[in-house]
């Protein structure tokens, strides 16, 4: 199945439902650093909820960096969006494995999720939740209720088998402006028949999903969104991190290793500039 995130209004534009299926964007991701099955399926969560914040971006340049920074075996989670569901990410512990017995908790440990949304605009808008649930679901539900005071049903699934990405997705019901309470404890109420949102996208396209059980409300499709796996690195970035070192720090390192390499961290591609980029680079400020 490709993925795709559908999104509808129900109530006359008073809430709204997205349903999405980011199993290859995960998929790619998870491959690229090279992750357990057990990081995957963390990773995999928190690409998908980075998907679903991220598709109501609208310039181009409007990004949001999501982090996840727990003290569990997982370490530190980064994940990055832009307009279009566009994703990517990494964690620091890609190897990391439960052993017999544990759950999805001793992944995350206990600690804050930090969301930057960049639109800009003077100040990013900075949001904060906390680890406390021990799976990525409740605690990104707990930031939408806390941070963005949205009180989103929300669904996470993410299964990985063999370095296999079964599937990976999610549903999310949220209130928008005008909502009354009545609707939303129908939407809490439809949204318990998705619990089990692994079993369900892995059957279904996501515009069915929503038809099934949100069609008697008469949903107002929006147009689809396309996530992907999309890194934004370049040669012409790398290069403006080497000019924010400055030129003696930048000559320093140059002289220890003979060349200044730039490793990105969200797809794993090199940089290498040698001496003579770095006297290019610099060439405007020696003069
Ligand atoms: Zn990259």
């Amino acid at each position: 199945m490709k993925d795709v995130m559908t999104r509808a209004l129900l109530f006359d534009g008073a809430a709204s439902i997205t349903v999405w299926n980011i199993t290859q964007a995960a998929q790619q991701g998870a491959r690229l650093h090279g992750m357990s099955d057990d990081a995957a399926e963390v990773y995999g969560k928190l690409l998908s909820v980075t998907a679903y914040m991220s598709a109501g971006l609208k310039a181009d340049t409007d990004k949001l960096t999501v982090i996840m920074e727990g003290d569990g075996k997982l370490g530190r989670a980064v994940a990055c969006g832009a307009a279009g569901a566009k994703v990517r990410g990494y964690v620091s512990e890609p190897l990391a494995r439960l052993r017999a017995g544990e759950t999805q908790a001793a992944m995350l440990g206990s600690g804050f999720i930090s969301v930057i949304k960049d639109l800009g605009l003077q100040q990013p808008y900075r949001g904060w939740g906390e680890i406390v649930k021990g799976d990525v679901t409740g605690d990104f539900a707990g930031y939408f209720m806390l941070s963005e005071q949205t009180p989103t049903a929300l669904s996470l699934a993410c299964r990985f088998q063999n370095g296999r990405c079964a599937v990976c997705g999610g549903a999310a019901a949220a209130p928008l402006p005008g909502c009354k309470e009545e609707h939303l404890v129908v939407l809490e109420d439809i949204m318990r028949n998705f619990t089990d949102a692994e079993a369900a996208l892995a059957g279904a396209e996501p515009r069915e999903l929503i038809e099934e059980h949100f069609g008697h409300f008469a949903p107002a499709y929006l147009p689809d969104v396309y996530p992907a796996y999309e890194c934004t690195c370049s040669r012409a970035r790398s290069a403006g991190m080497i000019r924010a070192l400055g030129a003696k720090e930048a000559r320093s390192v140059l002289a220890e290793n003979g060349r200044i390499e730039v490793k990105c961290e969200f797809c794993g591609k090199k940089y290498v500039f040698n001496a003579q980029d770095i006297d290019k680079l610099f060439a405007e400020e020696n003069k």
